[in-house]
């Protein structure tokens, strides 16, 4: 059992990175953004409390944060462990997090301010399945349609520059000083987020004693 937290800021390739893993560890792989984005797209409850945040780049109250998470891992879909993308972003979340569950790694993946801005103002989603593009580095074949199912691509609310510096002035504010707990119980694996995405998969396995990531053969 498996017990993974992933760190980085925005556009770090956290998400990216944390499916890679989940595929080939079984790994549940759980995105407390991801999980609030299905909220606003199915308009429950959750979804209208926190819909102006997100849009804005704000960090969510904790409360229902740990709520979500807390039955996210109630389900125990997770045989083999998960990988928790997203969380805890600050001092409260990991506290909370830290009296529930054993963490076996924080997978750290560093990238400057600069480059966070160049990646998340060019990134776009697909709504209907999720895969994520890149107009720099990962451009759809046909302009504007998804690969895998051919929906249009859409620009997330919060990928505009002011929601961005919100989100960069938080994550340096108060999920930095997160590494730092973390950092105590010696679980944090830094790992330079730059590098093609193969190259920051094998990083991280061979970070974490796993087995070599196929870019590896
Ligand atoms: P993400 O996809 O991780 O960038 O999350 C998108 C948005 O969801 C964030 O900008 C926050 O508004 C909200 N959110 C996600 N995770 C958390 C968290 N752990 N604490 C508070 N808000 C969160």
């Amino acid at each position: 059992m498996r017990k993974y937290v992933i760190m980085g800021v925005q556009g770090s390739g956290k998400g990216t990175q944390a499916k890679m893993l989940r595929e080939d560890l079984d790994l549940a792989h759980i995105s407390v953004g991801d999980i609030f984005r299905w909220h606003v797209r199915q308009h429950t409850k959750i979804g209208a409390q926190v819909k102006r945040a997100m849009a804005a780049g704000e960090l969510v109250g904790d409360d229902l944060v740990e709520e979500v998470v807390r039955r996210r891992l109630g389900i125990h879909d997770w045989n083999y462990g998960f990988i928790i993308d997203g969380f805890p972003r600050n001092g409260r979340q990991a506290e909370f997090f830290m009296e529930s569950y054993d963490i076996d790694a924080v997978i750290h993946l560093e990238l400057p301010d600069d480059e966070v801005r160049r990646r998340v103002l060019s990134r776009r989603l697909c709504p209907n399945c999720g895969m994520d593009y890149n107009l720099i580095a990962d451009r759809p074949e046909v302009e504007g349609r998804c690969d895998i199912c051919g929906h249009g691509l859409i620009t997330r609310v919060d990928d505009t520059p002011e929601a961005l510096e919100a989100r960069l002035t938080d994550y340096h504010a108060k999920t930095r000083p997160v590494l730092e707990l973390f950092r105590r119980k010696e679980v944090v694996h830094d790992v330079d987020g730059r590098p093609p995405v193969d190259e920051v998969q094998s990083a991280i396995r061979k970070t974490l004693g796993l087995s070599g990531y196929r870019a590896d053969d």
